[in-house]
């Protein structure tokens, strides 16, 4: 199963359509704006700001608790109840691409029979699992932010 679109559109807003977002084509960073997005993405940061962090402290050292607003420009970083079910497809496509991608190389390094490498891979997987469950909820805020951006009005941001 990989991230399917319909699930995506369904879980949040009906009154925009928007395509499955594919991670894979911003690593190309092909312009300054897509790496600083990036960057910001990797450092946590405010999808509207840039500045403030999501979370108490980085995803990569543990496992943070969520600020409730943005401590620069006081974004809601959780909209509604049930915001975070969209990320949770999000956590599983990562989860599933990143498994695949250690079976293979498992594959390729000791040529084990691939049920072998398949359970290796889960294994090396699960103590990235709580990271990468909270890096989804990264990239579900910034893909919401940028289909559906907060007004500028809502909140205390200073323009
Ligand atoms: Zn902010």
């Amino acid at each position: 199963m990989a991230i399917d679109s319909d699930y995506v559109t369904n879980t949040h807003t009906n009154n925009c359509e928007y395509t499955v977002f594919t991670p894979n084509t911003d690593l190309r960073m092909t312009t300054s704006t897509k790496s600083s997005t990036l960057g910001a993405i990797f450092r946590q940061r405010c999808p509207r700001c840039r500045q403030g962090g999501i979370f108490f402290y980085s995803i990569f050292r543990g496992f943070p608790k969520m600020h409730q607003r943005c401590a620069v420009c006081d974004l809601k970083f959780q909209r509604e109840e049930g915001y975070f079910l969209g990320a949770m497809y999000i956590s599983f496509g990562l989860a599933l691409a990143i498994i695949a991608l250690i079976a293979a190389l498992l594959w390729a390094i000791t040529g084990w029979w691939i049920t072998k490498d398949l359970v290796w891979a889960v294994v090396l997987f699960l103590p990235l699992a709580p990271s990468i469950s909270l890096f989804a909820r990264v990239l579900w805020i910034y893909l919401d932010q940028t289909f559906d951006p907060e007004p500028p009005g809502l909140g205390n941001i200073n323009r």
